[in-house]
């Protein structure tokens, strides 16, 4: 079967690889459609090591090839996990160490077919469509994210970074109910986007977002702050923004080891900093659940539909400062 090969850093070609076959407890799935992210990027450019030849992607969609559900259209979750361990059993299979990632541990979507376990397959509705359908694997880790920062109606919420997760959490805390929901970026173009996405306000980038976010909930400051920019100045504003007692969710994946942050403030306003890592197997429903309801807008966050031998060029692309670029799909039919 075709699959795209990354035989070493920034060598990638279409290839022909060993037919994907199901073994006990898997499924084989027929990829129709793929997400490209930064993962992608990362491991494409060798900043995330892994073992070659590779087949990456790992946000997926597809139909079963065989047995007595073929044809059901599904979502594959890329995370294998035991099922047997003590992270597994507390259902925080996200977590567990005998896991792995397809797309960067083993292969993943960038193929023909992939086989998988039977129950990562998830079933998609209909009204569903084949190009939004593998931004849910995205959806998945901003909705686990904010069940670990649990948002009550009428909370101040501040979003930093608005790139595709960015733009999902704005979409996300005003289904909770958020108000006021504030977005911040650089980029006018993606200010435009966020408002059409709900948020109540958004300010450009600056070293005054603190003071101007306080102007905007009665001089508290946020009751969560969202980053999701993965740097070290943005969480240094987020615990600004933060009000007293608030709460910081790191989004952003930080990959710095050294920082200059506010400590002083951290401790004086008693912050609450919590992390997130992946996603869960069930958040997969609750996000088909709320986009099949029409509760939160994936198609308008499609930008770029290419064939799947574009990948390279789709790769290059998240590399390239683009406010209008948002996912980027690859079709594989
Ligand atoms: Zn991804
Ligand atoms: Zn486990």
């Amino acid at each position: 079967m075709k699959a795209m090969l990354l035989s070493a850093p920034s060598q990638l070609s279409s290839g022909d690889i060993n037919d994907a076959v199901a073994g006990d407890g898997e499924t084989l799935v027929r990829v129709t459609h793929s997400g490209v992210c930064g993962t992608d990027l990362k491991i494409y450019n060798g900043g995330i090591p892994v073992d070659y030849p590779r087949v990456m992607g790992h946000e997926m969609i597809g139909e079963i090839a065989a047995g007595a559900d073929a044809g059901t259209r599904v979502i594959v979750d890329p995370i294998v996990f035991c099922g047997q361990c003590e992270d597994c059993r507390t259902g925080q299979e996200n977590l567990c160490t005998n896991g792995f990632l397809l797309g960067r541990d083993k292969d993943g979507g960038f193929s023909d077919f992939m086989a998988v376990p039977a129950d990562a397959a998830v079933a998609l509705p209909d009204n569903i469509s084949n190009e939004c359908a593998p931004l849910i694997q995205v959806m998945t880790t901003c909705v686990h994210a904010q069940e670990r920062a649990p948002i009550a109606s009428g909370e101040a919420v501040v979003v930093i970074g608005l790139g595709v997760s960015g733009q999902l959490h704005i979409q996300l805390a005003k289904a909770r109910g958020a108000y006021p929901v504030i977005g911040i970026t650089g980029s006018p173009v993606r200010r435009e986007m966020a408002q059409q996405y709900g948020a109540d306000y958004t300010l450009a980038a600056s070293d005054s977002v603190g003071d101007e976010v306080r102007k905007l909930t009665a001089g508290r400051g946020a009751d969560l702050v969202i980053e999701c920019a993965g740097a070290a100045s943005t969480l240094a504003q987020s615990i600004d923004i933060a009000r007293p007692g608030g709460r910081i969710l790191l989004f952003g994946i930080y990959t710095f080891e050294k920082a200059e942050l506010p400590f002083y403030q951290l401790y004086y306003k008693e912050l609450t900093v919590i992390n997130s890592r992946a996603a869960t197997r069930e958040n997969f429903q609750t996000c088909i659940d709320l986009v099949s309801s029409g509760q939160i807008d994936l198609e308008s966050m499609i930008s770029h539909v290419l064939p799947l031998a574009d990948l390279e060029k789709a790769i290059t692309m998240l590399d390239e400062r683009d406010d209008h670029r948002m996912k980027v799909i690859l079709d594989h039919t």
